[in-house]
């Protein structure tokens, strides 16, 4: 532990943030939750996000729960133009609607490597 970062910590418990039960997903460190109610990690000096508040409740950095989220949103909208597709009977709109998704599985493709 630096002393910059026990130098932070103190400061954070002093404006009144409290400590978590929750480590840094990256670092190791324990979590704070700053009194506006996010939630800090001092030596990385970002937010970090709890997933599933339960049994199993485990904390991920934001960027990892954007991801997920994208990933979700491509998925629920190549379902969506998978029905349209086998709807369509108009040439120019098949493939106008094969397009967009050849356009979301390659996002979806670039957006798992970023995630790896
Ligand atoms: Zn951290």
């Amino acid at each position: 532990m630096s002393m910059d970062w026990a130098k932070e910590m103190a400061k954070l418990l002093r404006s009144g943030a409290t400590m978590l039960s929750y480590n840094c997903p990256e670092c190791g460190s324990p979590l704070f939750r700053l009194k506006s109610g996010e939630i800090w990690c001092a030596r990385c000096q970002r937010r970090v996000v709890i997933l599933r508040e339960g049994e199993d409740e485990s904390a991920v950095v934001e960027q990892e729960l954007l991801w997920d989220q994208l990933e979700g949103s491509i998925l629920e909208k190549l379902s969506k133009l998978s029905g349209l597709l086998s709807a369509e009977e108009e040439p120019r709109r098949v493939r106008e609607i094969a397009e967009s998704i050849s356009t979301l599985l390659a996002s979806l493709q670039r957006l798992r490597r970023l995630k790896r």
